[in-house]
């Protein structure tokens, strides 16, 4: 099939968000007579699931201390619903499991969750929390412990055939996805911001509109759209921070120990949920029995036979490399800086022993291959998801997104006309007007 020299919408980006927009936009254009995937191309420079959708360790949770983002997440975990199977989607449910540091923060979730009818349970106490959790894993064994918060919805879905499921969607639709092309620039209309072509290093698409949707690469898709690198802040004294970047890294520590995913059933030999649990104990070695690490610390993890093992992460790390200097390409595994090392194999595998004791002495068996990736935040870490330049959709979910599979149809479903209350409280003119998230107790960038 040629090139196409022109077509009415141009998504950038086939990852969750990019796949999930064309999809609904296509669906919602013929369903409204207006159109259909045959006005949409999704294009992407290198392949389908290239970005941080394919490497995502995948989990999907609703746990969040801000109530925008938990609405949101409700949302998502309704498409997640709609075809487990073609998303590849294990709706096991996710576990929150904290220390006294966060035990406000946790009831507050679990209250706004009743509320909004998301169905969960929370356990308080050191005791009934150790009694609660040696009920799903007998060998449970963390310490400091004092609140457990099980969401019965969620759980994980396996990165690339959850993308892969989702393009199918889009190309049942007639949408037509074209790997292996680059966008390189912009041509913008005479006299006025909207974009008129998109450029690539195949030639000039002209269009009537623009989703970027392009996770870590977000800056530099931004950048070429001149739009602006610093923000400012109106901070909750009522003063305004200016100068403050608008993008930002951090590094995403995850990895995998080559177990028999079986090994982490649950007592009964059912599927566990995904585990996450964040402590204040002092985290010792399993290799030797030295200190780890003195302050809080968390960790996540699941089994997962797509991965081949017990697979998770740890707390990422902020990049210090001024933006304009990081390099993001070669991405994921095939970045020669932005991967996993020993030092995060001897945290993480000590941590799952600390929680877990049939973990200890698995760190033999953790997966030499490179892993991890970086992933581009905002000032504030939480997504913005607004409409620039006239015609350009912009989604950067300041790395929140795998998990966030609707987003694209909320925001297919603005661009057709019908604006998403759930969408407002991530504007890019929250910075400017102070209309901030609340900040929880979470040692992560994003809870
Ligand atoms: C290691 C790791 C683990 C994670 N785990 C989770 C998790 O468990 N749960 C969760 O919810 N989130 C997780 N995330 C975050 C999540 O993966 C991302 O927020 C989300 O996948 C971003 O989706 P996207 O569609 O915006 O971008 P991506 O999936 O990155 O897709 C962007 C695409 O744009 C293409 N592209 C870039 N620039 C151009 C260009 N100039 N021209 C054409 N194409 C271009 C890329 O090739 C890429 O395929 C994780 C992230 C990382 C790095």
């Amino acid at each position: 099939m040629a090139f196409p020299e022109k077509s009415r919408y141009v998504i950038i980006g086939a990852g969750i968000h990019g796949l999930s927009t064309a999809w609904r936009l296509a669906s919602q254009l013929k369903a409204k007579g207006k159109g259909g995937g045959e006005d949409i191309v999704v294009l992407d420079k290198n392949g389908i699931a290239a970005g941080a959708s394919g490497i995502a360790c995948g989990v999907v949770r609703n746990n969040y201390f801000q109530p925008a983002m938990r609405e949101l997440m409700a949302h998502s975990v309704g498409v997640w619903e709609s075809d487990p199977e073609a998303f590849s989607y294990h709706p096991v449910g996710y576990m929150q499991i904290s220390h006294e540091g966060m035990r406000e923060d946790v009831t507050s979730i679990y209250e706004q969750q009743k509320a909004i009818g998301y169905e969960s349970e929370f356990i308080e106490g050191e005791g009934d929390c150790m009694t609660y959790m040696k009920g799903l894993f007998s060998d449970w064994r963390a310490q400091n412990i004092t609140s457990v918060l099980h969401e019965k919805k969620g759980g994980f879905a396996n990165n690339t055939t959850s993308i892969y499921g989702l393009a199918k969607k889009a190309e049942d639709e007639g949408v037509r996805i074209i790997t292996g092309v680059e966008v390189t620039g912009f041509t913008r209309g005479n006299g006025s911001g909207a974009v008129t072509a998109v450029e690539t290093n195949k030639g000039n698409i002209d269009c009537d509109e623009v989703v970027v949707a392009v996770g870590p690469w977000a800056k530099t898709i931004w950048d070429m759209l001149d739009l602006p690198k610093e923000v400012s802040i109106k901070g909750t004294d009522g003063a305004m921070h200016s100068g403050i970047p608008t993008w930002r890294y951090w590094c995403l520590e995850e990895g995998v120990i080559g177990v028999d995913p079986d090994l982490q059933k649950l007592n009964d030999g059912g599927m566990p949920p995904v585990i996450h649990v964040d402590t204040d104990a002092t985290l010792l070695s399993d290799v030797d029995g030295s200190v780890v690490r003195e302050e809080a610390w968390g960790i996540y993890y699941k089994p997962d036979f797509h991965f081949g093992g017990i697979q998770g992460g740890a707390m990422p790390y902020e990049v210090m490399t001024p933006a304009d200097e990081i390099e993001i390409d070669p991405y994921g595994p095939e970045s020669p800086e932005f991967i996993v090392g020993d030092d995060f194999a001897h945290m993480w595998c000590s941590a799952l022993a600390h929680c877990q004791e049939r973990f200890s002495g698995q760190i033999v068996k953790f997966n030499k291959e490179p892993s991890g990736g970086l992933g581009c935040f905002t000032p504030d870490s939480f997504p913005v998801i607004d409409h620039f330049c006239e015609n350009v959709h912009f989604i950067a979910d300041s790395n929140h997104g795998y998990k966030m599979i609707g987003v694209g149809h909320l925001m297919a479903d603005e661009m057709l006309g019908e604006k998403q209350a759930l969408l407002e409280p991530f504007r890019f003119d929250r910075y400017e007007k102070g209309q901030l998230h609340p900040v929880s107790n979470s040692p992560y960038p994003w809870s």
